[in-house]
């Protein structure tokens, strides 16, 4: 795999970059991907358990599924795509990284300014009160959770199919999507609504956008460039381009 000479041209022009994440770039960190065969959890598919109605008929078992996550994730490292990322917020005056993925491994690499457009799988807010907070045990202690406050039962901060986006953070999203000149796009099925408009947003309003996946995906057909590799490949291979 050879990057294309027109992107490195564009990349290294770009005034403001936006970067777009989805489950891919965690995949080689050794976080399974929804839409791989690692995705299920005993019989049961992600969009069966990762809804309101699924949490409301059986919390516990959404916790349990939820715990099992955590404890996945939980000794998992950034790989060098997420750590490129994070060098590249440094590299560039406006830059944006928006991500679908809830796992903190973007965090952990050193990214600071993320927008999670998903949430994230180590915070918990209640489903009764205002509070929020962030819990890294694992495994939890009480499955399902209560809230220290009111007792109420507690829900992972993630967004589940069938919510909504929390607006404020999809507002910043489309405006760095309105605003960049490239935007990368890397690790994402582009399936998930409203995430896979953000590239077709970018290129109306004049934006390159490069795509990195092993596969075809609904954004290669919007594509300036659609790059066929595995994220930590095409890291490393840009991590070259980038040194001089
Ligand atoms: P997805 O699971 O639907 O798709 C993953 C995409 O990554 C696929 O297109 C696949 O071809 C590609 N891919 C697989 N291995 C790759 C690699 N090594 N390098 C680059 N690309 C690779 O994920 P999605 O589009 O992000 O959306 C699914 C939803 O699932 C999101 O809402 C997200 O919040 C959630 N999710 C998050 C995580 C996480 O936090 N790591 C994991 C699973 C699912
Ligand atoms: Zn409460």
């Amino acid at each position: 795999m050879k990057l294309p000479k027109e992107f490195i041209e564009a990349l290294r022009a770009a005034r403001k970059l936006v970067v777009l994440t989805g489950a891919g770039i965690s995949a080689e960190s050794g976080v399974p991907t929804f839409r791989g065969k690692d995705g299920l959890w005993k019989r049961y598919r992600p969009e069966e358990l990762a809804t309101p109605f699924a949490f409301k008929k059986n919390p516990k078992l959404v916790w349990e599924w939820y715990d099992w996550r955590r404890s996945l994730i939980a000794p998992l490292e950034p790989n060098e795509a997420h750590r490129l990322i994070a060098e590249l917020e440094e590299r560039y005056p406006e830059f944006a990284l928006i991500t679908q993925n809830i796992d903190g491994l973007h965090k952990k690499a050193g990214s600071k300014k993320i927008l999670e457009l998903h949430g994230n799988i180590w915070r918990v807010r209640c489903t009764n009160c205002p509070y929020k907070g962030e819990d890294y045990r694992v495994p939890l202690e009480e499955v399902p959770p209560k809230c220290p406050e009111c007792g109420a039962l507690l829900r992972p901060d993630v967004v589940w199919f069938g919510e909504p986006l929390d607006a404020e953070i999809l507002n910043e999203a489309v405006h760095h999507s309105e605003t960049c000149d490239l935007m990368l796009v890397i690790g994402t099925s582009g399936v998930v609504q409203p995430a896979a408009s953000l590239p077709l947003i970018a290129k109306n309003a004049g934006a390159k956008v490069a795509e990195v996946n092993p596969e075809s995906t609904p954004i290669t057909s919007i594509a300036d460039w659609s790059i066929r590799s595995k994220a930590v490949e095409f890291a490393q291979k840009l991590k070259e381009h980038l040194k001089d």
